[in-house]
């Protein structure tokens, strides 16, 4: 037995301090915040953790009590920093001390895996250096060499100062080791058996777990544990005493700390966008520009949510004075989509941040990891981290959020979802903005560049395998140009296969839902059934990941590929005879996203956009989006609008002020 028996936020406390006291000398000892933030950093850790302020203090007291930690205030400064006591509570030298912090902070690891990620911490000449001081380490009971696991080569190490009762005989049968449980929250980090070492000890059973998998290899990513009802209720009243002292700030201190957001997200671009492709199969080069753009979304809102924050005088006079101020809702849930995980969380997270509203925000389930990274990095940038949390879960996690007693919902995802959000907010009286599908149209007029256009198309309706909201779904094309077009976009459309999404030269990743070749291949199957032919693509094997570009021709309005949203690379193209049965097929959705036309002629296309139902309307371009002008759908697209002045007008509520002096 080990001397000491730690728990599981006071083993990641004291692994933090002994890491930052060699990692970054000159800001050690350690406060409070910079503490916290070292154990919920999201890499150099396993598991990830949420932990607040009160778990972290709570961890030093129990390590204090151990004489494992020590508190004290520098000359000169007014916080209590911390500091480890190790090397005399414990009696380790440097080499024990360094394999034990990387076992604290990242769990069970092989010896060669412990030589490299103690590098930093402490240099070991070989791995038999590593080797012997694991055996030193064995010796005292501080760690056990657990059995090998089937498929393993190597075995792996435990500490045992945080792991109750795991003598030798005590270690897992070798199939009873899981994948390694994040918790995103403090509370199960702390009790007994914490998140990462539970299931390994076959302890009680931990809390609900969500597995991530990389859609494009199958293999299990990691498995995160699920904010129940109780946890998004803790978190709830812990957002609402947070916003107020947010909303209180100067607005230069909340821009400055959503500005250094920005800055660290473009630090971190490389980690945040192989977490993307990983967990979603987006290409690397598509995580990369994703990330590059939204930093310039986060400028552009800080620049300007002053003016619309800015209160306004509507009537002055002798008589009265009428005046208008702009409150923050109070805390806003954001519920998001995978596809487009940083355009899609931001767009919401930092113009309601902005206007001093606190966010609990549920990443997709898709794309979980990119959520907690993206927050991780938000809190290390000074957002408060009551003032922006994560929930973690799918669907009944997300109804669960639209019920807990939020100001707002905004609620990025398919019309069926939304719609049952939209039907539990109004139970509650609150208000939702929704941002649905769509089955965006082209129009391809006979006056264009046929190559041109052909290649333009093919990127709307291709890039990102199709999985965009505002993808090019059905293209409508005169029939002046009809086959050369037809020919021209079949061959744009071979450069758009799908391929390994970590590789920078892919034009396309995978597909991020399993089920979505299955769907895709029912709407193919059901067009070939009412006359369709299929001129690329059209079939893929049973259980990919992936589907190929797909063109169909000899389509109708009566086919789900030309109504129902697809949301992948499964084009139809239909002849027209000019602009106004373009315009009319066009309009024949119950979608009302946005719609496009490629003509030389800008008198025409904008005359035929000014017809289109929809919210956004593009000439010569589609599938795009831009933060400085509201996006909004219309129909089964949407409710309220985001981004754009607009857009960020939707975090706030107005109070209308009616002041007569006294006479
Ligand atoms: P989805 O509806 O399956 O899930 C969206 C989110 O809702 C997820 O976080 C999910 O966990 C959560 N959820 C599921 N059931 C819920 C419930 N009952 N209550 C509350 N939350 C619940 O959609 P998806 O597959 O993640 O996203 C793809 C869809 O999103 C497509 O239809 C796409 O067009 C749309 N989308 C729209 C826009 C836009 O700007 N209009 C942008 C991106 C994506």
């Amino acid at each position: 037995m080990a001397p000491v028996q730690l728990s599981a936020a006071e083993a990641r406390v004291l692994g933090c301090l002994i890491e930052k006291s060699l990692t970054t000398p000159d800001a050690y000892p350690l406060s409070l915040n910079s503490l916290r933030l070292a154990c919920n950093q999201t890499t150099n850790r396993d598991p990830v953790v949420s932990y607040d302020e009160a778990t972290v203090d709570a961890a030093l007291d129990g390590l204090r009590a151990h004489q494992l930690a020590a508190r004290g205030k520098t000359y000169g400064e007014r916080a209590i920093k911390h500091r480890h006591l190790v090397d005399d509570g414990l009696n380790v030298d440097a080499a024990e001390r360094a394999l034990l912090c990387v076992l604290m902070l990242r769990g069970p690891q092989t010896s060669g895996e412990l030589k490299t990620r103690a590098e930093r911490l402490h240099s070991f000449a070989a791995l038999a250096d590593v080797e012997d001081t694991l055996d030193r380490l064995a010796t005292r009971e501080f760690a056990v060499r657990l059995d090998r696991r089937p498929g393993q080569k190597e075995s792996r190490w435990l500490e045992l100062l945080s792991v109750p009762g795991a003598g030798s005989e005590a270690a897992p049968a070798p199939d009873r080791a899981p994948a390694p449980v994040d918790s995103a929250h403090g509370e199960h980090g702390e009790h007994g058996a914490p998140a990462g070492h539970a299931g390994l000890l076959g302890a009680a059973a931990g809390p609900q777990t969500l597995e991530i998998t990389n859609p494009a290899t199958g293999a299990l990513l990691r498995e995160v544990a699920v904010d129940d009802e109780t946890e998004i209720e803790a978190k709830l009243r812990r957002a609402r005493a947070a916003q107020a002292r947010w909303a209180a700030l100067p607005y230069e201190r909340r821009a400055a700390a959503l500005l250094a957001w920005r800055d660290q997200l473009g630090a971190d671009i490389e980690e945040c966008a192989r977490i993307t492709a990983e967990e979603t199969g987006k290409t690397i080069g598509a995580a990369r520009n994703e990330i590059r753009a939204v930093q310039d979304r986060i400028t552009w809102f800080v620049a300007h949510a002053p003016a619309v924050l800015a209160p306004r005088t509507a009537t002055q006079s002798d008589a009265i004075e009428e005046r208008i101020t702009y409150e923050p809702r109070g805390v806003v849930a954001h519920i998001s989509a995978w596809n487009y995980p940083y355009f899609v969380g931001l767009n919401s997270i930092v113009p309601a941040l902005a206007c001093g509203n606190a966010v609990l925000y549920k990443p997709s389930e898709l794309a979980t990891l990119t959520g907690l990274q993206l927050v991780d990095l938000a809190h290390r940038s000074g957002v408060p981290v009551d003032v922006l949390q994560t929930i973690v879960g799918s669907g009944p996690t997300g109804a669960a959020l639209v019920s807990s007693g939020v100001d707002l919902v905004c609620f990025t995802g398919s019309v069926a979802t939304g719609r049952r959000v939209a039907v539990s907010a109004a139970e509650h009286l609150i208000p939702v903005q929704l941002e649905l599908g769509g089955k965006d149209a082209a129009y391809v007029c006979d006056d264009v560049d046929v190559d041109a256009a052909a290649e333009a198309v093919a990127e709307g309706a291709f890039y990102h395998g199709g999985q965009s909201c505002c993808a090019v779904e059905r293209v409508y094309v005169h029939q002046a140009i009809w086959e050369r077009f037809v020919t021209s976009f079949v061959a744009a459309a071979t450069h758009w296969a799908p391929g390994d999404p970590l590789d920078a030269a892919s034009a396309n990743g995978v597909l991020a839902r399993a089920q979505q070749p299955e769907l895709l291949q029912e709407q193919v199957d059901d067009a070939i059934a009412k006359g369709a032919r299929v001129l690329l693509g059209g079939m893929c094997e049973p259980g990919a990941a992936s589907y190929p570009p797909t063109v169909l021709v000899d389509v109708d309005h009566s086919m789900t590929v030309m109504r129902d949203e697809s949301f992948g690379p499964v084009i139809g193209l239909m002849r027209v005879r000019d602009d106004d049965e373009a315009l009319a097929l066009v309009d024949d959705s119950s979608y009302g996203l946005t719609a496009a036309i490629f003509s030389r002629d800008r008198e025409r296309a904008e005359a035929f956009l000014a017809r289109c139902d929809t919210g956004t309307v593009y000439w010569n371009a589609s599938d795009r989006t831009s933060v400085t002008v509201p996006w909004s759908g219309r129909r089964a697209s949407g409710l309220g609008v985001s981004m754009g002045e607009a857009g960020i007008a939707s975090f706030v509520r107005p109070k209308a002020w009616h002041l007569r002096p006294s006479s």
